[in-house]
């Protein structure tokens, strides 16, 4: 299969082709220029080479793109489109993808860095399966009958009913660790609810969103339903303060959901914010070494440890402690990094210097603050932003390291000696995104699976996510619930109507 993926070549050709036409923004089903010309460079991780470039927008192409998706909005053609049509788009867009699939993964694998058989089989694969699975949903907006009381009103009966209404425009702001995936999380409920969409994608990751509208576009998904704006943090910004923008589906930071929250209040629209976490993973005592040293390698390597939910804070019952840091070092240290079409590779580069160069900190600051470094611990020699998995020992839940999110693959243990002990280290967080146990006691995982403070709970497992099961975080890693039935709610508002019946 991976091998079939490197050597499309009709693909890579298609790919190259779309990166080189440097595409402009989508809006109201077309290709335009951003309003003050300006364009911005894409760089690729693997080599620190620019391969293309394309519009920065402004608040002014905001204000386009809002028009489009309100006018979109309005107009019969979607939002009182029988459901079953807008379903059968959105499978229509769904085979767009499958046939396009090996061009999307090398469109993502250059503008992200990841392998090109983890973008095919991972992140094209979750896509897909995340947008077949939504569009089911759109005939499936159901509301509740409620026989009221109004016992104010004695002589008369009332009926009751609710029903689901899309909320409406929609401006959605993404991160680049899974542009297509975080693309397809946003995009596909809101369009089974009836929204209409803004979106914008990453600055350093525009690309594989551009090439969905596109997709979108043939699929028969009527223009100004999907918008993207390409550019920085002034298009969110600018999304955010929109007045004609119902709400916000917000994928990043925790500062910058903070801040979107705050600016938000001007105008009461509805919020869903997936932020940052600080994942523990438990390994209880009974635990084999060899499993609890994959499942950590996979909980905190995976992607390059750029996952919100990465297993990035490692607590060991201490009588493994040593066998598990020294085994989990090792793989580690065995790890080929390379770039995408590179078939040796197992890791790619990490977005961007900037990136690597924050990781980076982070591993000098827990190593000056007293921690152990068992493996990594540096970016490689050579173009591209490739940082080495790393293993941190003996870090402490006082220094900074434990605390704030690295967003790179760089993973710290600490042992614990009672599960009192591991559950209270795992909770002192102010995240609450993800948290695996790793035990083969079934009381033990239980009382894990009650205690942890965490939205998605893993037991003999990690960062694994299926478009059925809901995903969210406690805390400061946010709220609203993404995928499954949740995912409808957050793009539906409640009406209840009621009328006398008697
Ligand atoms: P980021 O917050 O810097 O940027 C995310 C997006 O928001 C970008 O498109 C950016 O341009 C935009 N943006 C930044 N500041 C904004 C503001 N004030 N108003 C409006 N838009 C703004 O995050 P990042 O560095 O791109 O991504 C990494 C972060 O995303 C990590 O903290 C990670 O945990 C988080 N993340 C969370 C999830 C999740 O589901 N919880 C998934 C992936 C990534």
């Amino acid at each position: 299969m991976a091998s079939a993926v490197l050597e499309a070549t009709d693909a890579k050709a298609a790919a190259q082709a779309f990166i080189d036409s440097a595409p402009g923004l989508w809006i109201g089903g077309q290709d335009v220029p951003a309003i003050a010309g300006a364009r911005r460079d894409v760089i690729e991780p693997a080599t620190g080479k620019v391969v293309c470039m394309v519009a920065e927008g402004t608040a002014h192409d905001v204000d386009r793109a809002v028009s489009a998706a309100r006018a979109a909005f309005e107009s019969p053609e979607w939002r009182r489109m029988k459901p079953l049509a807008r379903e059968r788009l959105l499978h229509r867009l769904a085979d767009l993808i499958e046939r396009d699939a090996d061009i999307l993964a090398r469109i993502e694998a250059t503008d992200t860095g990841k392998i090109l058989p983890a973008a095919r089989h991972g992140d094209v694969v979750i896509a897909l399966d995340s947008l077949r699975y939504t569009a089911g949903w759109t005939t499936k907006i159901e509301g509740t009958t409620i026989n009221p009381s109004f016992s104010y009103i004695p002589d008369v009966t009332f009926s009751s009913r609710t029903v689901r209404e899309p909320v409406g425009v929609v401006g959605q702001i993404i991160p680049w660790n899974f542009p297509l995936v975080m693309a397809i999380w946003k995009i596909a409920p809101a369009m089974a609810a009836g929204c209409t969409v803004v979106l914008k994608p990453a600055e350093d990751t525009p690309l594989s969103a551009l090439y969905l509208a596109r997709l979108a576009a043939e699929a028969g998904i009527p223009a100004g339903v999907l918008n993207i704006v390409t550019g920085g943090r002034e298009v969110g910004v600018a999304l955010v303060e929109h007045a004609d923008v119902d709400k916000i589906a917000f994928t990043g930071s925790t500062a910058a959901g903070q801040d979107i929250q705050r600016r938000a209040a001007g105008t009461m629209k509805r919020l869903s914010l997936e932020l940052g976490g600080k994942s523990p993973v438990v390994v209880l005592p009974d635990c084999p070494v060899p499993m609890a040293v994959e499942g950590a390698a996979g909980a905190i390597f995976f992607n390059h440890g750029q996952v919100c939910t990465a297993g990035s804070r490692l607590l060991i019952h201490r009588s493994l402690y040593a066998q598990v840091v020294e085994g989990l070092a090792a793989a580690a240290n065995g790890m080929t990094l390379g770039a995408p079409a590179d078939a040796q590779a197992q890791m790619g580069p990490l977005i961007s210097a900037r990136q690597r160069d924050r990781v980076n900190g982070y591993v000098e600051g827990a190593l000056a603050q007293g921690a152990r470094l068992a493996a990594g611990g540096f970016a490689p020699e050579g173009d591209g932003f490739f940082y080495r998995p790393t293993v941190i020992a003996d870090a402490t839940p006082e220094m900074t390291i434990f605390r704030e999110e690295v967003f790179g693959p760089v993973v710290i243990a600490l042992p614990f000696d009672t599960e009192e002990e591991a559950l209270r280290l795992a909770n002192d967080t102010c995240f609450g995104l993800g948290a695996s146990v790793w035990t083969g006691d079934l009381h033990a995982a239980n009382r894990f699976a009650a205690g942890l403070k965490a939205g998605n709970v893993w037991i003999n497992a990690h960062n694994i996510l299926d478009p059925a099961v809901p995903f969210g975080g406690w805390k400061m890693s946010g709220y609203g619930h993404e995928l499954g039935h949740s995912a409808i709610d957050l793009y539906t508002e409640v009406k209840s109507v009621t009328m006398p019946v008697l």
